[in-house]
């Protein structure tokens, strides 16, 4: 196992049974993490971004079997918030230092194209780097998006295995997402995938299937996001809750895409107090604060207990900051774009 490491260290490149066997084997689960980290020093630097994150819209016409915010989740209380409150907590974004917002939100078919980029505008003009993740659009409205000013987009492929999404995502298509990537690719954003793990019947070969998905699709963000079940869902009896593989899966795909953009996830923090700090001693080198209004935050309920809820945008920014501080890293004061990124401009 260590010749392997040492061989992805070395190469960035391992075979889907070489992928497996590392995944499979939770002897080296402390080499791994050291290995990635040793490669995110090398690759990306010290430094940890922040992207503050606003959810702006629970609302979703999907009905992903995992999320609470499918639309088959009667119990939940839904909101938008309007165009003027979404810019407003961009500038307060700016305000308290941040460079980089994420607009985030179930699939709510109320934000058009037109909305979409207005508000888009409104925030490139506060000189803000602008992440949405707002699901599958087609590539005329993903093309309006970037024309307006977006310069990052973040959709998860969720898994790579064809049977599992479509047990998980009814009425979407795997082939449909896979496509939306390489039209976000094409038109220049920087684009962030990602996949959950530990969905019922999900496999050690299709994870080890996703990473190389994300090598093969020229990410320059990837986010894991260990599944963790929601009462109101149909996975509410799910095991879920796999730190210590999300985070193996995560160094591995340090390991192979050593120049990219890799978050600790919230979800890690859930699973665990030190989640997002084993993440950043384990490749990580991205975290995106949440700076969504108190009163809305406990009804954006992806998953259950959430460690942001009862926050402010201020305490959330203090809180990831004193905890950069705490493992001896600082706080990247630029736009933070990835390396990998960065060379395809060139
Ligand atoms: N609706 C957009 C989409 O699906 O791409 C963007 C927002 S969606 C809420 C963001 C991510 O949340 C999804 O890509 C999914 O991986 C994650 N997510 C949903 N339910 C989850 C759960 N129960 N546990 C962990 N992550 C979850
Ligand atoms: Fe909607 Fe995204 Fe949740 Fe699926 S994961 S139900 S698309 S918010």
């Amino acid at each position: 196992m260590l010749n392997l490491i040492e061989k992805a260290m070395n190469t960035h490149n391992l075979s889907k049974e070489e992928l497996i066997s590392l995944l499979k084997d939770d002897n080296y689960f402390e080499d791994l993490l050291f290995a990635a980290n040793q490669v995110r020093k090398k690759y990306v630097g010290d430094e940890i971004h922040l992207r503050g994150l606003i959810e702006f819209s629970n609302f979703c016409k999907n009905n992903c079997l995992y999320c609470g915010l499918r639309r088959d989740n009667k119990k939940l209380i839904r909101y938008r918030m309007d165009e003027e409150t979404i810019v407003s907590l961009a500038s307060h974004a700016k305000q308290i230092g941040l460079k980089t917002v994420v607009l985030q939100s179930g699939e709510d078919l109320h934000f058009n194209t037109e909305r979409m980029c207005l508000i888009i505008r409104a925030i490139k003009d506060l000189g803000l780097a602008l992440t949405l993740s707002i699901g599958e659009k087609t590539k005329e409205e993903y093309a309006a998006y970037r024309e307006a000013g977006a310069d990052r987009y973040l959709i998860r492929i969720e898994t790579t295995d064809k049977k599992l999404y479509a047990e998980n995502d009814p009425d979407m298509s795997w082939e449909e997402r896979a496509q939306c990537i390489r039209n976000l690719k094409s038109l220049g954003y920087e684009l962030g995938s990602g996949c959950l793990v530990g969905l019922p019947n999900q496999t050690l070969s299709s994870l080890a299937e996703d990473i190389l998905f994300f090598k093969k699709t020229d990410c320059d963000m990837i986010g894991i996001g260990p599944f963790i079940p929601h009462p109101d869902t149909p996975l509410k009896n799910a095991k879920g809750k796999e730190l210590n593989l999300s985070l193996k899966v995560m160094a591995l795909t340090r390991l192979l895409l050593p120049d990219i953009n890799i978050p600790a996830t919230t979800a890690m923090e859930t699973l665990a107090p030190d989640g997002q700090a084993k993440a950043l001693n384990g490749g990580a080198n991205v975290i995106m604060p949440n700076i969504t209004l108190t009163n809305y935050r406990k009804f954006y309920q992806l998953y259950p207990g959430k460690t942001t809820t009862g926050y402010t945008p201020d305490d959330s920014l203090q809180k990831v900051i004193d905890k950069i501080h705490a493992l001896g890293r600082t706080v990247g004061l630029g736009y933070g774009q990835s390396p990998h990124w960065q060379k395809e401009q060139k």
